[in-house]
C-alpha cells in the first residue's frame, strides 16, 4: 500500500516493457492542486524509494511556486550512455505507452536527469498530446531552458531579500558555485541589478576577484578556455567558494557542499540556494542560527517549474519572465515575513502544507 500519511502517495505506476526490456516508475504523489508536475530521470541505479521521494518534493516545490500542479516524478533504469539515440527513443516511447492513462489528467511530464528536450518531444509524440509534457524544443511549443528562468529566479529571490532585509544589492559582493545553466543566469541577472560577483567556481576551482568578475568576460573565457578559473584573479580550490568574505553565498551545482566541516567557516550574510539540497536542514539551522538568511531551494530555484507551467499555458518567454519574477517575490517576501528566528525552510513548508491542505479541504479530500 502506498499511503505515507494524508497527503499521499496516490499513485505508484511501475511498468516494464518485454519487447525493449524497459523499466520504469512514474509516481504521483498529490494531485490535490492539479496534474502531478515533475520530472523523467534515466539512470541506471534509480529507485522507487527515490522517485517517491522526489515526488513528494514536488508538491511542496510546486505549491510553494504557488502552481495550479501537484507533485510526481519520473524514474527509468536505463544507462544511456550504453544505448543507441534510437535505443533510448524506443525506451521513451515504451515508458509513454505504459503511463499514458494518466497523463496529462494526473501526471505532466519534463527533463531531468539525462532526458533532454529531444525525448520531451518523443515522449509526447507518442501519448498523442504535447500537454503531455514541458520541456519540448520550441519549435513544437516549448519554452526551452536556456532562456534562464532558474538562474533568474535566484536573482530575484536574491533581490527580495537583500530589500527585506533594509540593504542594497548595488555593490553587495557574491560568490556563484558553478557556471552551468543555473550559475549563468543568476550572475548576468544580479550583475545587472547591481551587485559585484566576486568569485565564480566550475569543476576546475574557484577564480576570485576582489575587484569583480564581469558576466561577459567570464562567457567568453568559459568558452575559450572551458574553465572560468582561466579569468584574471586568484585562483582556489573549488571548495574554497563557500568560505570566502562575500555578502551573498549561491550555491549552484552539487548537493551537500555546505556540511559540517566548513559551515561555521561561512561568512556570507545571504545564502541562496540554486541548486537541489546545498546543505542538510540541520547545516542550514547552523546558519539561520547565526542569523544568515536562508532562501531554501524549493524557494529560490523555482524558476524552471515555473517556466514549465507557462509552457502548458501556450505563453511567451516575454511573459514567462513576468509570471517567475511575481511569483518568486511575492513567495520569498511571504516566506521571509512569516520565518521565526530566521528558520525560512520551516515557514516555506509551513506555507507549501497550508496551500494544499486547502485544495484537499475545497475537493473533500480532508474532512476536519
Ligand atoms: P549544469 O550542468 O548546467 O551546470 C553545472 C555546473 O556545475 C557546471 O558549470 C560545472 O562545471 C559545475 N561544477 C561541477 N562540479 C563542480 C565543482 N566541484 N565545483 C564547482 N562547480 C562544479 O547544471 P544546472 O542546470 O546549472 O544545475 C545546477 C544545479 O541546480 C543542480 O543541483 C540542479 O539540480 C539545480 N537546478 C537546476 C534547475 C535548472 O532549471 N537548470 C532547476 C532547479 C534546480
Amino acid at each position: 500500500m502506498n499511503r505515507e500519511d494524508e497527503y499521499g502517495f496516490e499513485k505508484i505506476i511501475e511498468v516494464y516493457d518485454q519487447k525493449t526490456g524497459m523499466q520504469g516508475v512514474c509516481v504521483i504523489h498529490n494531485t490535490a492542486r492539479g496534474p502531478g508536475k515533475g520530472g523523467m530521470r534515466m539512470v541506471p541505479d534509480v529507485t522507487k524509494e527515490e522517485v517517491m521521494g522526489l515526488a513528494r518534493a514536488m508538491t511542496w516545490k510546486n505549491a510553494m511556486a504557488d502552481l495550479p500542479f501537484g507533485g510526481a516524478k519520473s524514474g527509468i533504469r536505463a544507462d544511456p550512455r550504453k544505448m543507441t539515440p534510437l535505443q533510448k527513443e524506443d525506451i521513451m516511447r515504451a515508458f509513454a505507452r505504459k503511463i499514458k492513462d494518466v497523463i496529462p489528467g494526473e501526471y505532466i511530464a519534463g527533463p531531468d536527469m539525462n532526458t533532454t528536450e529531444k525525448e520531451m518531444a518523443q515522449f509526447a509524440d507518442e501519448c498523442g498530446t504535447m500537454k503531455a509534457c514541458t520541456g519540448k524544443p520550441a519549435c513544437v511549443g516549448g519554452l526551452p531552458h536556456e532562456l534562464g528562468s532558474t538562474g533568474f529566479g535566484v536573482a530575484i529571490s536574491t533581490k527580495v531579500a537583500v530589500k527585506h532585509m533594509g540593504k542594497d544589492l548595488n555593490g553587495m559582493t557574491v560568490a556563484i558555485e558553478g557556471f552551468g545553466n543555473v550559475g549563468t543566469f543568476a550572475m548576468k541577472f544580479l550583475e545587472e541589478y547591481g551587485a559585484k560577483v566576486v568569485a565564480v567556481s566550475d569543476s576546475k576551482g574557484t577564480i576570485y576577484e576582489k575587484t569583480g568578475l564581469k558576466y561577459a568576460d567570464l562567457m567568453k573565457i568559459k568558452a575559450e578556455k572551458g574553465t572560468v578559473t582561466a579569468a584574471k584573479g586568484e585562483k582556489l580550490d573549488a571548495a574554497k567558494l563557500f568560505e570566502l568574505p562575500v555578502d551573498i553565498l549561491i550555491p549552484g551545482a552539487r548537493p551537500d557542499v555546505i556540511h559540517k566541516g566548513n559551515v561555521e567557516h561561512v561568512k556570507a550574510k545571504i545564502v541562496s540556494e540554486a541548486a537541489n539540497l546545498p546543505a542538510k536542514y540541520e547545516i542550514e539551522q547552523v546558519l539561520m542560527k547565526k542569523g544568515v538568511v536562508v532562501l531554501p531551494d524549493f524557494v529560490a530555484n523555482a524558476g524552471g517549474v515555473i517556466s514549465s507551467y507557462c509552457e502548458t499555458m501556450g505563453w511567451d518567454s516575454k511573459t514567462m519572465f513576468k509570471v517567475v519574477e511575481d511569483k518568486i517575490a511575492t513567495n520569498t517576501k511571504i516566506m521571509l515575513e512569516q520565518a521565526k528566528e530566521h528558520d525560512t525552510r520551516k515557514a516555506a513548508m509551513e506555507i507549501a502544507k497550508g496551500r494544499v491542505r486547502e485544495a484537499m479541504e475545497m475537493r473533500g479530500w480532508w474532512r476536519k
